[in-house]
């Protein structure tokens, strides 16, 4: 016997939940790539994508997902045999860093571990000692995915600046992009990337990457620069160059009812709504953590995301936690990956989430919890009720 029939949810970090207005504005014929409207919608977008990362830079929009975009980032301001330095947080920056070196950087990793932020004091410490400025590029991912942690990319900036260090600050936004802030300019980070399909609220498929004049500049001497990636072939005047081919039209149009959404909302309030509801979630793990058997996968309460929190399970297999949501409850949660593979689950509360989805994810996990025999105390769904009932006042 199962309760799975209905609507299924999905709690992956990725992709998540399309609103149904973005299904519709993609449901439609294929227009002119030469003329008409869609020339505007790429202006609008390019503009907006700006908006989102808080830049006066460029936005590019490339038909990849986030490893494209990686790719796309790295082209445009690496040159072979360049050192780049990865801040390690969990396994994001470290793939990004893993294609940098396919793609003849020379890479050297900051070492951290799946289970804390990036301290940039330590930061600070390695560039003091790189006197000859021979790191051309700091890696760090906001959000890491697999960590569930969330970084301070504002002090990382500034431990880059007290430093006096002139490497590049590039930021993998891909799961905080529309979930929390992110200020490009004011935080000095040169290059951002990101993609359609978490916060963003679109079907995976574009790649976003932001520069500003500091990267462009290093762009123009950069030697991996290829002309599917290429910053200066995409911005010419001709619509068709702006994607390096045919436009992916179709995203595009979700893409303008995603932005729609979020601007409507305020992008405030809906850095706001991931916070209540990550911290709802936060609330229920802390009460289940009380059995030993759950817990947190970042050890600082400061340093967990709001877009995904990674729950440690202890002496269980959440594999079966996770086969039980499934499949008697028709609720995805997100497995374990790298190193807690195995030993942890992960319930993404990022993009077109709301107080149901969420309550209804906590309520799941806790009939498992309760069916499958883990410990853990009792209460934690109610735990993350209470907390929207005190801070969603009438
Ligand atoms: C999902 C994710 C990626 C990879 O994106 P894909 O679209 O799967 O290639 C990169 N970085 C972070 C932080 C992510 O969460």
């Amino acid at each position: 016997m199962s309760v799975r029939a209905g609507r299924e949810f999905l709690a992956i970090p990725g992709p998540t939940t399309v609103p149904d207005e973005v299904l519709r504005a993609m449901h439609r014929p294929a227009v002119d790539i030469y003329a008409g409207p869609l020339l505007a919608l790429t202006d609008s977008l390019l503009k907006d994508v700006a908006r989102v990362f808080n830049t006066k830079g460029r936005a590019y929009i490339y038909i990849a997902n986030g490893h494209g975009a990686w790719e796309a980032s790295l082209t445009n301001v690496l040159s072979k045999g360049d050192k780049i330095l990865v801040l390690e947080s969990g396994r994001f920056a470290i793939g990004w860093g893993e294609s940098a070196r396919r793609m003849g950087a020379e890479v050297e990793i900051l070492k951290g571990d799946m289970r804390r932020a990036v301290r940039p004091a330590e930061l600070e410490a390695r560039l003091k000692q790189d006197k000859g400025g021979t790191i051309k590029a700091i890696l760090v991912a906001q959000i890491d995915t697999a960590s569930g942690v969330v970084n301070d990319i504002e002090a990382i900036g500034q431990a880059i600046r007290a430093a006096g260090h002139e490497a590049l600050l590039m930021v993998d936004a891909v799961a905080s992009l529309g979930c929390m802030p992110f200020e490009m300019d004011k935080w000095g980070v040169d290059v951002a990337m990101s993609g359609s399909q978490k916060g963003m609220m679109t079907p995976p498929g574009l790649g976003f990457v932001a520069a500003n004049d500091r990267a462009r500049e290093v762009h123009k001497k950069a030697g991996l620069r290829t002309p599917y990636w290429d910053w200066t072939d995409r911005e010419g005047d001709l619509h068709y160059q702006k994607y390096a081919g045919t436009p992916p039209e179709h995203l595009l149009f979700g893409l303008r009812a995603a932005l729609d959404m979020l601007f409507e909302e305020g992008l405030d309030n809906v850095h706001r709504r991931h916070w209540l509801l990550a911290e709802a979630v936060r609330r229920a793990v802390g009460v289940w953590a009380e059995g030993q058997a759950i817990g947190f996968n970042i050890v600082e309460a400061g340093e967990r995301s709001d877009s995904v929190t990674c729950v440690t399970v202890n002496g269980h297999d959440p594999e079966a936690i996770r086969a039980y949501c499934n499949q008697k409850c028709g609720v995805i949660l997100g497995h374990g990956i790298g190193e807690l593979s195995g030993k942890a689950f992960r319930i993404a509360h990022m993009g077109h989430v709301n107080a149901p989805m969420i309550l209804g994810t906590l309520g799941v996990v806790e009939t498992a919890l309760g069916a499958l025999e883990i410990p853990h105390a009792k209460g934690g769904a109610q735990a993350a009720i209470d907390w929207l009932s005190e801070q969603v006042k009438a």
